[in-house]
């Protein structure tokens, strides 16, 4: 289902919604956009927006009125002016550019505008990027078109110097976090999974993936047997050691959110309270922070983050979480420090 307005957009890019609001007032919308920033930023859903923007018969502002015939065909993917372009593999080929081109030189099967949106517009090639740059240069009055990239530096300068450059900035963890609250996701989850990535799209998935909840449900387990001293860690982790270190996806799900949790120890510590994750786990968090110092946290975090980096090299990553536990454990069990390099 396409966005309903641009209000939509302000939720996760205010600016680039008020940025396109405010061209259809001054009417100075662009025929050429590119929009540009990384996955799960919404650019696609923004240009379908405006792409239904445009088509619409009966808009309010620069908002769709979501009824029309043309609205509804947006909505659907089935409107004879939008078109799309995606790279057939590695490059968006010559022949696909001309295809595009010989459908606009056509007369419209439709009247009104003829919206076209590139995906992925960095693996333009530089023929089809030529041939496209032709249509560029002499607009037809009813055409727009949206590039849509997350690999801007690739995109070519031709192709730059000709259209509007809309940059799109990570959505923050807090929309994430709230919208997935909003699809009934647990609190705890919805703050972790919120935490590790802020593309949407993911995080729905991680949400509906036992295996990943499963991981999330651990690592408070972990931290309560630190807290309580009734499970051993190890043996926990071991339950599911498994099926984590078999997947480097679920290994580094799986350290990322130890050191989420590590982290809200010391910013409780640090009364930073606001950027704590886990909120439901304050008790627990209260008490691992009054057992050790800020430095022994710190050095714990430090030695978590190089093993992130080296997950990919290491070749006995059971043994670097066995040791990683083992050196929690003892630290807030016991109070015995590990020496730095023992992670
Ligand atoms: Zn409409």
């Amino acid at each position: 289902m396409v966005l309903q307005s641009w209000d939509e957009i302000k939720g996760f890019q205010n600016e680039i919604a008020t940025i396109m609001e405010n061209s259809h007032t001054l009417d100075r919308i662009s025929h050429s956009y590119i929009f540009e920033g990384p996955n799960g930023t919404k650019k696609r859903s923004t240009a379908l927006l405006f792409a239904k923007s445009l088509l619409c018969t009966n808009p309010e502002g620069f908002n769709p009125c979501n009824e029309c015939h043309n609205c509804r065909r947006v909505d659907s993917g089935n409107h004879p002016n939008l078109f799309y372009v995606r790279p057939l593999g590695k490059v968006i080929k010559k022949e696909q550019i001309q295809d595009l081109i010989n459908e606009f030189s056509k007369a419209s099967v439709e009247p009104g505008p003829r919206v076209y949106i590139i995906e992925e517009a960095d693996k333009l090639n530089l023929t089809s990027a030529n041939t496209l740059l032709k249509t560029m240069e002499e607009p037809g009055s009813e055409i727009y078109q949206v590039l849509i990239t997350e690999n801007y530096d690739a995109l070519l300068k031709t192709i730059v110097s000709r259209a509007e450059i809309l940059h799109f900035k990570p959505i923050d963890r807090s929309i994430i976090r709230r919208q997935l609250i909003e699809n009934d996701i647990d609190k705890n989850i919805a703050a972790a999974i919120s935490e590790y990535t802020v593309d949407m799209g993911s995080a729905i998935k991680i949400a509906n993936d036992a295996n990943m909840t499963g991981i999330i449900d651990l690592v408070t387990k972990i931290y309560h047997s630190f807290s309580t001293k009734s499970e051993s860690p190890l043996l926990l982790f071991r339950e599911q050691s498994n099926l984590i270190l078999n997947d480097l996806e679920l290994t580094d799900f799986f350290l990322t959110l130890m050191i989420i949790y590590e982290k809200d120890i010391l910013n409780f510590q640090l009364r930073h309270l606001d950027d704590i994750c886990f909120m439901d786990e304050s008790d627990t968090i209260k008490q691992l922070s009054e057992k050790m110092s800020q430095k022994y946290i710190e050095e714990n975090l430090s030695d978590m983050l190089s093993l992130k980096s080296r997950l990919k090299f290491n070749i006995n990553n059971k043994l670097a979480f066995d040791k990683m536990l083992t050196c929690l454990e003892r630290g807030y069990k016991y109070g015995t420090h590990c020496s730095s390099d023992s992670i």
